[in-house]
């Protein structure tokens, strides 16, 4: 579905911003590559860019690949922007370089919607889904494109239901030049977790597209030339279990039908482990990712944040389970919870070790504004404004002493020798257990060759010939070698750089302790 009846054409420059570095974008993989330079298309903004009148011309722009040129400016008549509260500053700083070329700029997205005051100087705020508000922008934008003398505000009271979502403009996406595809079948999710604002902003009871939309748009995705990794953005994929149910013959069958061409990754609810019947079927449709918010394995702590759902089955038993349907379990963890204690670091690095999850988002809590975390904080005046810290929460614990936890964490989980006996655990035990998938023609074509060997040349120069973690590597790989396996040795050996590079730098505090944080120093960094 589309906007329909308006006759007037304009001509619309979509922008997103670029990200603050962060430990979930893995930028420091990006140069081992063949090319890519960003992590996912934005659904939202490539969502909106469909939505628009069919006659009306839409630049895309995504600055973490290159920036918006005073070309793209002075072609537009109206600039669309959207994203999250971690690139606030980004969006503020298109917003100002649009208004140098005078042209009316509009924001949506999660940021905007849960803080409008954040964006005191766009035109146009966007606030809420797609629905209701976004024809009125459209008819607005259609009457006169021009600057509105003051802002306008426009809140979506009608939401268009996702069976009538357009396929997102990938099209206009350079879709190769990023690290994972992304796709979204539901929105929302059941549960109230104190610290996070899905709940608040998308609802508790998910929405969803019907199956044969998303096999509609695993098919664009294929036609734009996306093969590889492709996330599954919804907030919780099991948020309505038997909509999953409903989904999974049809990723199956689409797999079937196109050789395997798609590795399937997904957020989950850890209570995922007692439904073998949605494991078995992912496995068959070839999920081998699941990001689970373990948050902390005190569980104390995840009865205070409301997290019980996390209690279903014992932790180490849950992440067991998913790894023996051959999927491995990506782990979010928050440190500076009030349950925290002197020796919850230690705590923490006893559970990953126990675990033998390579890959965890270790973060300092955050509050967002619309959570429940964020009302009891006020409440208690913990909240701080304050640009220097790494989270606006007054901890319970000393501030330095949890930050310094914090570096610890990161410095020790992420050590080489660590990460790549985690990873070692995995190939034995959770990569086993995959579907074995037939080669598919395109994974024989000549480019996917290529760029297998472009990949291999730069890890073993990079990594294997200058890294001071080689030796590391290469009890790592040559068994991996020997095995033919290249597609899982390349895919490990970028992941684990990224991690390694990443949390060295953090352990010596040149990284937010908080992917939600943003730090006026990072402020407004056009992509070069
Ligand atoms: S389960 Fe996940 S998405 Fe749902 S409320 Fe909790 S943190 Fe948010």
């Amino acid at each position: 579905m589309r906007a329909e009846g308006i006759a007037t054409v304009r001509r619309i420059l979509c922008v997103f911003p670029r990200y603050t570095s962060s430990f979930g974008t893995f930028e420091y993989a990006y140069p081992l590559t063949d090319g890519v330079q960003a992590f996912m298309p934005p659904q939202g903004l490539l969502l909106i860019a469909a939505y628009l009148p069919a006659n009306w011309p839409v630049r895309f722009i995504d600055e973490n690949i290159r920036p918006a040129t005073a070309e793209d400016f002075q072609w537009a008549e109206v600039v669309l922007v959207s994203g999250m509260h971690i690139q606030r500053q980004q969006m503020n700083d298109i917003c100002r370089r649009a208004h140098a070329f005078d042209l009316a700029v509009a924001i949506g997205g999660p940021s905007v919607s849960a803080c409008p005051d954040y964006y005191p100087a766009f035109d146009y705020l966007h606030v809420g889904e797609l629905g209701d508000a976004t024809d009125e922008l459209i008819a607005r934008l259609a009457r006169d494109p021009a600057r509105p003398a003051q802002q306008v505000l426009l809140k979506t009271a009608e939401r268009v239901a996702m069976t009538e979502f357009p396929i997102p403009a990938y099209e206009l996406a350079e879709v190769k030049k990023y690290f994972l595809g992304s796709i979204q079948y539901s929105s929302g999710c059941p549960y109230q977790c104190e610290f996070c604002d899905i709940p608040g902003l998308y609802g508790r009871n998910p929405r969803l597209k019907s199956p044969q939309q998303i096999v509609a748009e695993l098919d664009r995705l294929l036609e734009c030339g996306v093969t590889g990794s492709v996330y599954f953005v919804d907030d919780n994929f099991i948020g309505n279990r038997k909509a999953a149910l409903d989904l999974l013959p049809h990723l199956v069958e689409w797999q079937k039908k196109t050789g395997y061409v798609m590795r399937l990754a997904c957020e989950a609810t850890l209570n995922i482990a007692k439904r073998p019947e949605i494991l078995e079927k992912m496995r068959e449709a070839f999920f081998v990712t699941i990001f689970c918010g373990i948050e902390t394995p005190d569980p104390d702590a995840l009865k205070a944040m409301q997290k019980d759902h996390n209690m279903m089955v014992p932790i180490l038993e849950g992440v067991r389970t998913i790894n023996s349907y051959g999927m491995e379990v990506v782990s979010g963890i928050i440190m500076g919870l009030d349950t925290d204690k002197p020796e919850t670091g230690d705590a923490l690095l006893a559970f990953v070790d126990e675990s033998r999850i390579p890959l965890l988002t270790i973060n300092l809590l955050q509050a967002l504004p619309q959570t429940p975390l964020w009302d009891r904080l006020a409440r208690a005046n913990r909240l701080i404004d304050d640009d220097s810290r790494d989270s606006n929460v007054d901890f319970l614990l000393p501030y330095d002493q949890v930050v310094n936890s914090w570096k610890k964490c990161m410095e020790v989980a992420f050590a080489p020798e660590r990460l790549y006996a985690r990873y070692q655990h995995q190939v034995d035990y959770t990569y086993a257990n995959r579907l074995k998938v037939p080669v598919t023609p395109e994974q024989k074509s000549w480019a996917n060759i290529r760029r297998g060997l472009i990949m291999l040349r730069n890890i073993f120069w990079k990594i294997g010939v200058l890294g001071d973690y080689r030796k590391v590597f290469w009890k790592f790989a040559l068994p991996r070698l020997r095995h033919g396996d290249i597609e899982g040795l390349i895919s490990v050996a970028m992941i684990a750089h990224h991690l390694i590079m990443f949390a060295r730098l953090a352990s010596v505090g040149h990284h937010n302790a908080s992917n939600y944080s943003i730090r006026l120093r990072e402020a407004s960094v056009p992509a070069e």
